[in-house]
């Protein structure tokens, strides 16, 4: 099977419909997805994936109406973060209704759930009568795919349709919070800063320590990695020949390394920017032949620099 690339929601709904599994894209990554409801497509986004069954899928529809369907209910908090940022990059954990199948959720009693902010995708969702599961549309533990191409190249023979919604805009995925007792707890940095949130809904709980919680939302200690080896730039001295070094930067070129070898996340240091171009950016120097390591510099801890960062070192991470 080689996966199509095309526009066609009415192909895409049919492959669905049929049980298949496709690319989607949203504003945060592309999606691998399935059928929420049925089983043996669920089953099939975990093959694909090469995915652990442990770690549960994020479900998306397209609307909140549809959303307060399969969840048992909604802390107000929950309705503030909806409110403003549905559709968009937050995904939220409640407690979910049995229409859920455990093998979504990875037998937990919560559900991740999410509306993304995507013309095409919404129009998909709107046009089909189940939501769709959906995790990053990579194989497990490498670089989110962030257009239709890179769905295609890696996961292309596995899947019969990419649904081609251009390059992501936001480029990380969504920030997951979860609710206790009337608080609200981040279980992953991403593509909504967490500054954003608290303007809602005041301070909030970071989870720092996410990758040894058991309810890991995507938070293996080792995830997002390139082929190569990467490393976090820490003012190590280079020969100005060198050509095997691959540079990541956020704002400038490092004056050390031929500046072919480099590639700017933002010029301006906008954060926004950087997160958009970070994966195809960590791409293209794990597909450059004459580089060997990557080096990565790391944002500032702040805003979406806090998610990028985190991205980064988990991609540097080897284990
Ligand atoms: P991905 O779509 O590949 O970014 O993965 C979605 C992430 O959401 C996974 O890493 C999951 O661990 C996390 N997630 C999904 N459902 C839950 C849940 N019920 N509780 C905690 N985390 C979840
Ligand atoms: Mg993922």
């Amino acid at each position: 099977m080689k996966a199509i690339i095309g526009k066609d929601i009415q192909q895409a709904k049919a492959f669905l419909e049929q049980g298949n599994v496709v690319g989607i894209p949203t504003e945060t990554v592309y999606g691998l997805a399935g059928n929420a409801f049925d089983i043996e497509a669920v089953t099939k986004i975990f093959e694909v994936k090469n995915r652990p069954t442990f770690d549960p899928l994020i479900v998306h529809t397209n609307n909140f109406e549809r959303l307060s369907s399969f969840v048992q209910y909604i802390p107000e908090k929950a309705f503030w973060l909806a409110e403003k940022f549905m559709p968009g990059p937050l995904t939220m954990l409640l407690p979910k209704q049995s229409s859920i199948p455990d093998l979504v959720t990875s037998g937990l009693d919560t559900v991740a759930v999410r509306i993304p902010n995507h013309p095409l995708t919404l129009d998909l969702l709107n046009n089909l009568s189940f939501p769709l599961a959906a995790p990053s549309a990579n194989p497990f533990g490498y670089i989110s795919p962030t257009s239709a191409q890179h769905v295609a190249k890696q996961l292309g023979d596995k899947i019969p349709y990419v649904l081609d919604g251009g390059d992501c805009t936001v480029g990380i995925e969504s920030t997951i919070v979860g609710f206790e007792n009337d608080e609200v707890i981040v279980y992953r940095k991403g593509g909504l800063a967490i500054e954003e949130i608290e303007k809602v809904v005041g301070k909030i709980k970071v989870n720092a320590h996410s990758s040894s919680n058991p309810k890991a939302p995507g938070m293996l200690k080792s995830h997002y990695s390139p082929r190569k080896d990467l490393v976090i730039f820490t003012g190590e001295k280079f020969d100005r020949n060198i050509t095997e070094i691959g540079y990541l930067a956020f704002q400038e070129f490092n004056t050390q390394i031929p500046e072919e070898n480099q590639l700017i996340l933002s010029p301006s240091g906008d954060y926004k920017e950087a997160a958009k171009h970070l994966f195809a950016f960590m791409r293209q120097l794990d597909g450059q032949e004459n580089i060997e390591k990557i080096y990565v510099e790391l944002l500032p801890e702040e805003n979406l620099g806090r998610a990028i960062n985190d991205r980064l070192r988990r991609a540097a991470t080897k284990i």
